[in-house]
C-alpha cells in the first residue's frame, strides 16, 4: 500500500467543484431528511423508456465519437392534479472502491459525479390524472472518452440516469435507471510478435488477433525457430514437451479519501494505490504441434479463451486511476537431446531442460458485432500497430522473455508432473 499522488487530471476535478459538480451521495433522499409519510403516496410515479440501443462506444477513448442515447421519461400523477416545480435528470458516474481509505466510510467508498443534467421544464407544470401518463423526451451524446462500465476486483465504475421530481408543495420523487456503457475496439490486422531467448538461438513468433473478447475463443499461432544446432557429425536440439498458456488480468486502482479523511492519505489529491492480479483463463498442452528438426522449427496453433465464470473485465484506463489490462503468458518446457547427423532419429536426451516464459498484451474488448456507432459513415480509423521488435532482457526477469533451467523430474519419462514454477 503505497501512498501516491493521484493523476493531475483527477486532482483538477476534485478541486474544481463548480465545474465538475462532484458531490457525495447526500443528494439522494434516502436519508433522514426524506419525507416520511408512508400513508401518502408520492405525487408522481415515474418510469423510463430507452429508445436508443445499448450504449457502445466504438474505438479507443482518444478516437471515439461517443454514443447517442435517447429515451422518454414517463410521469404519471398519483392525484387528480399534481403541480411539479421541476423535473431534473442527472447522468451520474459512480465510482466505488472495496478498499476505502477509512473502513466503512461511505464517502470514501463511493464518489458520484454528474456528467450531464436535464431540466425538463423551467416553469412549474401541472400533471392531471385525467390526461394520464405524460412523456418527456430526452437525448444526449455520451462522450467517447468515458471509461466503460467496469466491475473490477477492487474498484468499479457505473453509470445511471437519476431523476428527481419536486412538487410545488416540496415533495420529492426519485427514480434511477442503470445505464451500462460498453466499449468496442474494431477488429483489425493480426498482431505479429517476435521473442528471442538469449543465449540460445531460439526465436518465438506469435500471431494474435488485435482484439479479443471475454466470451469465445481466439487463435494463437506459434512458430519457434532455432531449435536445432548442427555440428560436423552431431546435432543437439530442443524438443518442446509442454506448452502452458495463461491469461492474466491486472488491475490497478486508486482509492481516494473523502474530505473528512484526507489527512489519512497525506492531503488532497492523494490516494492509496491497490493492485490485484488474477488468472482468467489457462490450459496446458503436451501435443498438438509439428516438429521439424531438419528445418529447426516447431509450430502449431491453439485456441485460447477466458473462463466466463471468472467474469473477466474489459481493458480500461480511467482518469480516476482505475486501470485493467490483460496479458497472455506462455510457458514452454523444452528438453535437450543429442543425435548423430547420419541417424537423426536416434536421439538421446542430454538431461538438460529449460522453461521459456514470455508474455503478450491482449486488448480485451466488447464485440463490435451488432453495435453501430452513430456516425459510422465515417471511415474506420485503425491505429496501425507495427509488428513488435524483439524484446528481451537477459538478467532482470522483468522483461518480456525469461529462460530458466528446468529442474523437475525426467521430462522424457513423465510429463504429467512437470512443475513449471521450479
Ligand atoms: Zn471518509
Amino acid at each position: 500500500m503505497d501512498h501516491i499522488k493521484r493523476p493531475t487530471l483527477k486532482l483538477k476535478h476534485s478541486s474544481d467543484k463548480a465545474k465538475s459538480k462532484e458531490r457525495s451521495l447526500s443528494k439522494d433522499k434516502h436519508g433522514k431528511d426524506a419525507p416520511r409519510s408512508p400513508a401518502r403516496p408520492k405525487p408522481v410515479k415515474m418510469d423510463l423508456v430507452m429508445e436508443s440501443p445499448p450504449v457502445l462506444l466504438m474505438d479507443n477513448p482518444q478516437q471515439s465519437s461517443g454514443a447517442l442515447i435517447s429515451g422518454r421519461l414517463q410521469v404519471t400523477p398519483n392525484a387528480p392534479q399534481v403541480e411539479l416545480e421541476s423535473v431534473k435528470m442527472f447522468l451520474e458516474c459512480s465510482t466505488t472502491t472495496k478498499r476505502p481509505v477509512e473502513a466503512r466510510c461511505r464517502e470514501c467508498m463511493n464518489q458520484v459525479k454528474d456528467l450531464y443534467e436535464w431540466h425538463f421544464f423551467t416553469k412549474p407544470k401541472v400533471f392531471r390524472a385525467s390526461e394520464g401518463m405524460q412523456e418527456l423526451p430526452f437525448s444526449h451524446l455520451i462522450p467517447g472518452h468515458l471509461p466503460g462500465t467496469t466491475h473490477g476486483y477492487v474498484s468499479s465504475i457505473e453509470y445511471s440516469l437519476h431523476v428527481r421530481a419536486r412538487s410545488t408543495s416540496g415533495e420529492e420523487t426519485e427514480f434511477r435507471r442503470q445505464l451500462v456503457i460498453n466499449r468496442a475496439l474494431r477488429p483489425g490486422n493480426d498482431k505479429n510478435s517476435v521473442r528471442v531467448f538469449p543465449p540460445t538461438n531460439l526465436t518465438l513468433h506469435v500471431t494474435l488477433p488485435n482484439v479479443v473478447h471475454p466470451i469465445g475463443e481466439f487463435p494463437v499461432q506459434c512458430r519457434m525457430t532455432g531449435i536445432t544446432t548442427k555440428r560436423d557429425d552431431t546435432q543437439t536440439r530442443w524438443r518442446l514437451r509442454k506448452l502452458t498458456w495463461r491469461i492474466e488480468e491486472h488491475e490497478t486502482a486508486i482509492s481516494p479519501a473523502c474530505p473528512k479523511h484526507i489527512a489519512k492519505v497525506g492531503g488532497e489529491g492523494k490516494g492509496v494505490q491497490h493492485e490485484n492480479t488474477r488468472d482468467v483463463g489457462m490450459d496446458e498442452m503436451k501435443t498438438g504441434w509439428k516438429t521439424d528438426f531438419s528445418d529447426g522449427t516447431v509450430e502449431g496453433e491453439f485456441m485460447a479463451s477466458m473462463n466466463p465464470s471468472a467474469k473477466p473485465q474489459r481493458g480500461v484506463d480511467s482518469a480516476n486511476g482505475l486501470k485493467i489490462n490483460h496479458n497472455l503468458i506462455l510457458e514452454l518446457v523444452i528438453a535437450e537431446e543429442w543425435a548423430p547427423n547420419k541417424k537423426p532419429n536416434q536421439a538421446t536426451p542430454t538431461g538438460a531442460a529449460r522453461v521459456l516464459r514470455t508474455q503478450f498484451a491482449l486488448n480485451v474488448t466488447e464485440r463490435a458485432g451488432m453495435g453501430i456507432a452513430w456516425d459510422d459513415e465515417q471511415p474506420p480509423m485503425y491505429e496501425d500497430v507495427p509488428a513488435s521488435p524483439p524484446h528481451y532482457r537477459t538478467s532482470s526477469g522483468e522483461g518480456l522473455t525469461q529462460i530458466v533451467d528446468y529442474e523437475g523430474e525426467d521430462l522424457h519419462e513423465d510429463v504429467e508432473h512437470l512443475n513449471l514454477n521450479s
